[in-house]
């Protein structure tokens, strides 16, 4: 599917952001919020001088939320950003560099205890920003999986977040270890542009360059 995927749309670029620390902000930003909503409140933090970690620290909590308001749920992801740079600064030097050396299963799971965060931001915070092998899976790849039959589930029941980041891990399992991480980001990439173009809530299929996939699992329409 990565192949098909990318000899169809090219190289992905991602993520669309400037620097790491944009890219833990967006990742945060865009939990169920459109890209374009996301662009607005960067550009509100940008316009600011917000978008730096010495920005992020000086900003009122009341400020921060007034200028990530147009990607919504702002109450909650406010504090969340300021609770990112207090673990930053009380237990990595307030260094994101200190932070990426960490080791990927304990920066995981420190990640994930911090409010706002679930694994999805947790792992595009750690493939995007800081480098690390992990794959990334989203609601796109998941509605992949189910109408391809990639992994077995019963009737009813939804196909986990784990599972889809362990059928991606097995999928490139033997691609070498070393450029692993660029696999998992441009695959994920790749499922969020096949997504929006044709797997959205219904599934478009007739021009999708998965569709080939589709007829050979019998499952075509
Ligand atoms: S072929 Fe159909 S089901 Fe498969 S990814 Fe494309 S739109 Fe989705």
């Amino acid at each position: 599917m990565h192949d098909r995927l990318a000899e169809a749309y090219g190289p992905q670029h991602w993520w669309p952001a400037k620097t790491p620390l944009e890219v833990i902000l967006g990742a945060y930003l865009t939990q169920n919020t459109a890209w374009k909503a996301v662009e607005r409140s960067l550009q509100n933090l940008r316009d600011a001088g917000a978008i730096t970690l010495e920005g992020l620290r000086a900003v009122p909590l009341a400020k921060l939320r007034r200028l990530i308001q147009p990607s919504g749920f702002f109450t909650r992801k406010a504090p969340a950003l300021k609770a990112f740079v207090a673990m930053l600064d009380a237990e990595f030097d307030g260094s994101l560099e200190t932070l990426a050396a960490a080791p990927t299963l304990a920066l995981r799971k420190r990640l994930l205890d911090l409010p706002g965060v679930g694994p999805e931001t947790a792992d595009a915070i750690l493939l995007y920003a800081l480098g690390h092998s992990v794959p990334v899976a989203d609601e796109y790849l998941r509605r992949i999986a189910e109408r391809h039959g990639l992994i077995a589930i019963e009737p009813g029941r939804r196909i986990s977040y784990d599972a889809l980041t362990a059928l991606t891990r097995a999928a490139f399992a033997a691609d070498p270890a070393q450029g692993r991480a660029r696999l998992f980001n441009e695959f994920h990439a790749l499922t969020v542009a096949v997504g929006k173009a044709h797997c959205g809530r219904t599934a478009r299929c007739e021009g999708c360059p998965l569709a080939s996939d589709l007829r050979k699992a019998g499952r075509a329409s």
